[in-house]
């Protein structure tokens, strides 16, 4: 087996306003930097790899079978459970809606948010750029589940009463192109819901560089509640924004707290192996924060 081809970097100016970067890092992992703009405080990744080498970075198998950074498959599977409690969760914040209404969840993985989207009354689709994932979601949601992004339009305009976007937005390369993008799938009305790392969170402020968030370099935008709102301004109207957290099993709590503490962090990750791979589920505020958006009005 040959070992993959390192993958290829490129610097870039801040992805929402445009400005060159600065040369202050505010944190550094090996290539690369994490950065705040100058003009528009929006926190971003620089370098980063090159858009032609990210689908490399999602698309091997191994993303989702041996782990990525994200854990991979085997454990997606046992954690569906508690991804699903998450979803439901999230989506509760939603106005209610006529049985049936259309949902489109974005990064839809294997599926956890299509099966609790469903089981909410919801016509659920999904849409992923992993060729796995999107071949297991498709196999347990027939018909339901594309390869791709938005930005392939591969849904009729105004298709969709509500998007999720959950864990995705700080992954994408142009935010404001995603805020078009968004609005063209939407019907009038239409809401999206994020959930995404908040800069501002508490977490984020006191666990500095090693925030459970600084997932590099997949992971190129952090935003603030004002960046986001900027991010999806002018085809969006911010009616919530709150802190959210997810449901984790008590041994994948202690394993990340133990990542995030600057000494003895050993001895919490080994008592998390110790813990049996429960179905306790404790619901544990991650540093996220979720943020609901109305379709404005077409001018
Ligand atoms: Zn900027």
């Amino acid at each position: 087996m040959t070992a993959a081809a390192p993958f290829r970097l490129e610097s870039c100016a801040c992805p929402l306003c445009g400005e060159p970067p600065p040369t202050k890092t505010r944190a550094q992992f090996g290539p690369y930097r994490v950065v705040d703009c100058r003009s528009c405080s929006m926190r971003y990744l620089t370098p980063r790899v090159q858009e032609s080498d990210v689908a490399r970075l999602y698309g091997s198998e191994d993303y989702w079978e041996k782990g990525g950074s994200e854990g991979g498959y085997s454990s997606y599977a046992s954690m569906e459970p508690l991804l699903v409690r998450t979803f439901v969760r999230r989506l509760s914040l939603l106005p209610p809606r006529a049985r049936g209404a259309r949902l489109l969840d974005v990064g839809c993985g294997p599926g956890a948010g299509l099966n609790a989207a469903c089981s909410l009354g919801y016509d659920a689709w999904g849409l992923d750029v992993s060729e796995t994932a999107a071949k297991v979601a498709s196999f347990r949601h027939p018909g339901r589940v594309r390869l791709g992004t938005l930005s392939d339009r591969l849904f009729s305009r105004s298709f969709f009463d509500v998007i999720t976007l959950f864990d995705v937005i700080e992954h994408v390369y142009d935010p404001r192109a995603l805020a078009v993008d968004l609005a063209w799938h939407l019907a009038p009305e239409g809401r999206v819901v994020v959930a995404t790392p908040n800069v501002k969170s508490l977490l984020a402020r006191v666990t500095g560089r090693r925030w459970v968030s600084y997932k590099i370099p997949e992971h190129v935008l952090y935003f603030s509640p004002r960046t986001l709102a900027e991010a999806l301004a002018p085809g969006f109207e911010i009616e919530h924004v709150s802190s959210c957290g997810q449901y984790v099993s008590p041994d994948f709590l202690l394993s990340r707290i133990g990542d995030a503490l600057p000494f003895g962090g050993s001895i919490l990750r080994a008592a998390s192996r110790l813990l049996p791979p429960g179905r306790a589920a404790l619901y544990a505020n991650s540093g996220s924060m979720l943020v609901m958006a109305r379709r404005s009005p077409a001018p």
